[in-house]
């Protein structure tokens, strides 16, 4: 008999989910998680429970929790143990912030939704007790240095194609869940706050004279696989580099959770001063802070690889807003003319919407040199861990707020290109040498799993 016996109006979920966590006595079993779970992880309708030897099968998107009506469905909390960080007077605790929080974080302290909050959420980890606040638009751009290259490196080499991004752990899930086969699709490349952290136990703990036992690395993020990412022990080279035990990002916690925090501690959010993120390993491009969007990814990657093969910054009219592969559309394909070459490249959202390109492609009828994959409706904006918005029209606009803050923000920004970016500079001239260099590939990229056994049984 299922353990999930009399569960059936909700999603089976495994009580050892790292991300999610269902209180039975709030589930008024309304099956709006099953709905989500259907249409927008595409996640429900693929495995039966009677043939995978009764396992919960989740890719810790999160979109069952924003959709859960009783907060019956929550993420695993782990304020407990960022609180008990930041008290032991032995550790350095170094929050790093994803894109898309800021746009999210808000709305929990009744500002128009869309709003940036970003100098505010900085003060705000500073006065519960962050000893760093970095930004992880700095990793994105790490990102980007290394999958650029490695696109071109594939195109060039007659490697693999077409490339898919790797960023989003939802979409990693399900590629090792039901494409196994294209495991060797992916890029290597760690995901923004997978580099950052390696880089923070390595690096910054060198150039502050700390032990990076003493470091603790807590991701903000719009995201709850990021929580099941986080554990992904082949993510932390840094530590394993040094002959250390222990995880390169110790603890992930969502937007949802900061702003419990934030409340819990009776902190007057809209009345905090602005400040700035601390500066080493800690400030991106435009390019890295429109990774929260779909299509933000393809967007940054395309500014770089055409720098890559043309050795001078893409055309601006273009490249600094390229609509073909903006907007909320599920699936964007595109041509681009890159000087050299062109590239056909597409852009998918909302994993059900997602498989169905995927397939196209699996079964020969489309071709691609690049595609981007985000697991969550419009990308991380509309993450798994942001701020839950019930009503749908409201919902809705908030999506459209949200991406629009983000690209609103790039365009503000004198830096715009990832490979402009100092700090970047730096990182590669006194430590990682060069994208594609062979510590780069030690530390900063990663692997993947056949998975399949979730699904099929093993
Ligand atoms: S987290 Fe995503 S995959 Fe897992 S049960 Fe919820 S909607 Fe489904
Ligand atoms: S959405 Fe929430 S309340 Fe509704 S069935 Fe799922 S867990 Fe229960
Ligand atoms: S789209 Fe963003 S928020 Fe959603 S699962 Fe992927 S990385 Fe997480």
């Amino acid at each position: 008999m299922s353990k999930f016996t009399g569960m059936e109006h909700r999603v089976p979920i495994e009580k050892e989910n790292p991300s999610i966590v269902c209180n039975d006595a709030l589930c008024k079993k309304c099956k709006l998680c099953v709905k989500a779970c259907t249409l927008d992880a595409g996640v429900y309708p693929l495995y039966d429970l009677e043939k995978n030897g009764d396992h919960g099968v989740c890719i810790n998107c999160g979109q069952c929790i924003i959709a859960c009506p009783f907060n019956a469905l929550t993420e695993v909390s782990n304020i407990s143990d960022v609180e008990q960080a930041i008290a032991d007077p032995n550790k350095k605790v170094v929050f790093i912030t994803a894109p898309a929080v800021r746009v999210s974080l808000g709305d929990a302290f009744n500002l128009p939704t869309g709003t940036n909050v970003e100098s505010k959420m900085v003060s705000a980890l500073r006065k519960l007790g962050a000893d760093y606040v970095l930004d992880v638009t700095f990793g994105a751009d790490m990102t980007i240095m290394e999958e650029a290259f490695e696109l071109i490196e594939r195109i060039q080499n007659k490697g693999v194609l077409p490339m898919f991004t790797s960023c989003c752990p939802g979409w990693v899930s399900f590629c090792e869940m039901f494409y196994p086969d294209y495991l060797n699709h992916l890029s290597t490349v760690k995901s923004p706050i997978g580099i950052q952290s390696t880089l923070i136990k390595t690096l910054f703990a060198k150039k502050n004279n700390i032990n990076p036992k003493d470091l603790v690395v807590v991701s903000v993020t719009p995201c709850t696989a990021k929580k099941y990412e986080a554990k992904r022990v082949e993510l932390s080279q840094g530590m394993k580099s040094q002959g250390l035990d222990g995880l390169d990002c110790d603890i992930s916690i969502t937007t949802r959770e900061l702003a419990k925090m934030i409340k819990d501690h009776a902190i007057d959010f809209n009345s905090l001063e602005d400040q700035e993120f601390d500066n080493m390993l800690g400030k991106g491009s435009g390019a890295g802070l429109i990774f929260g969007n779909t299509g933000g990814v393809m967007e940054a990657a395309l500014r770089t690889a055409y720098y890559y093969l043309n050795g001078i910054n893409a055309p601006s009219d273009k490249f600094l807003s390229f609509e073909a592969v903006r907007g909320l559309d599920n699936v964007k394909e595109a041509y681009v003319d890159m000087g050299k070459l062109t590239l056909h490249v597409a852009v998918a959202n909302q994993m059900a919407e997602a498989k169905k390109l995927i397939d196209e492609i699996r079964n020969g009828q489309k071709t691609f040199d690049f595609v981007e994959v985000m697991a969550c409706k419009g990308g991380c904006v509309n993450g798994g861990g942001q701020i839950k918005i019930l009503k749908k029209p409201v919902m809705d606009e908030a999506r459209i707020n949200r991406n629009k803050a983000l690209y609103d923000g790039d365009k503000k920004m004198n830096l715009r290109y990832c490979h402009d970016n100092p700090l970047v500079k730096q990182v590669y001239d006194e430590f990682l040498n060069k994208p594609g260099s062979v510590i780069a590939h030690d530390l900063i990229h990663t692997h993947f799993y056949d998975r399949s056994w979730e699904i099929n049984g093993k």
